[in-house]
């Protein structure tokens, strides 16, 4: 029998302004990551308004991650120095290696309605691969498979695996899991994960529970260790990211978009990008 895996700390998403002006729920960030390594941040972007939004991220520089972008409601235009461009949509899922370094811009769009909602996770690049050539993939909503559970569970395989059905998100360099789960109030969602690695649930509607703890929507539960999570909905219905992944362990050093393993990098990187040397890999 394996251990299911407790709560060991529920955190609350903070109120965050980026970009030109864009009003996020921050769940986690710099200051928490050495409790989330090898994630460093996620943040829930929810709004009917559209000043919550419009200013968008324009054109800003990213070094030594990696970002995934998963969209439910509105849109995101986007740009990067590689010639990419394009649109994503309700249900897609957009992933950048910013690598040695890319210069982007990303920007909310309201669809048929006002409602914008999505996330951005940021997972580290191991040392080895920092300055490895940026990339930019993305996948539709149709191409997300969706699993259902013997206990009521629905959930869209972002990345990694679940009953044998393998989400499309791929080359992620430090391969995460990345499910969304909808729970039915009643339902719940047990399923193995690897001891050792990081995993957490980031409650995006209703509450969960998972051994004991109360997960309100905009809260993260950060899980202790364990061979297997179980999280449910007893009284009424909650749909949450489960994320997971190995640590990598190494040191950060971080500056805004820029994640290295060194204060030398970061002026490295800042260096560059006064002088316009930023980009090692165009188009
Ligand atoms: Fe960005």
């Amino acid at each position: 029998m394996g251990r299911v895996r407790g709560t060991s700390r529920v955190m609350v998403g903070a109120p965050t302004v980026e970009g030109a002006g864009v009003r996020v729920r921050r769940a986690f960030g710099a200051q928490q990551a050495p409790l989330l390594d090898p994630f460093l941040l996620l943040d829930e972007l929810g709004s009917d308004d559209p000043a919550d939004y419009m200013a968008g991220f324009p054109w800003h520089p990213h070094r030594g991650i990696e970002t995934i972008t998963y969209l439910l409601g509105g849109r995101v235009e986007h740009g990067d120095s590689m010639g990419n461009s394009g649109v994503i949509g309700p249900g897609d899922v957009q992933w950048m290696t910013a690598g040695s370094g890319i210069i982007h811009q990303e920007m909310p769009r309201a669809g048929d309605t006002p409602r914008m909602h999505g996330f951005q996770l940021w997972a580290n690049l191991p040392a080895a691969h920092k300055m490895m050539a940026p990339r930019y993939r993305g996948v539709t909503s149709r191409e997300i498979p969706e699993v259902a559970t013997v206990a009521g569970a629905r959930v869209k395989v972002i990345s990694g695996e679940l009953q044998g059905v393998r989400g499309p998100v791929r080359d992620v360099v430090i391969d995460p899991t990345c499910l969304d789960v909808t729970l039915p109030a009643g339902a719940s969602f047990t399923a193995p994960v690897t001891r050792g690695h990081t995993a957490f649930a980031y409650v995006f509607e209703g509450a969960a529970r998972c051994n004991g703890s109360r997960i309100d929507a905009g809260h993260l539960a950060l899980l202790g260790d364990g061979d297997e999570i179980d999280i449910a909905a007893p009284d009424a219905a909650a749909r949450f990211l489960l994320v997971a992944g190995k640590p990598l362990g190494e040191p950060v050093a971080w500056w805004g978009p820029i994640v290295m393993n060194s204060e030398a990098e970061l002026r490295t990187a800042r260096d560059e990008y006064q002088r316009g040397t930023f980009v090692k890999h165009g188009r």
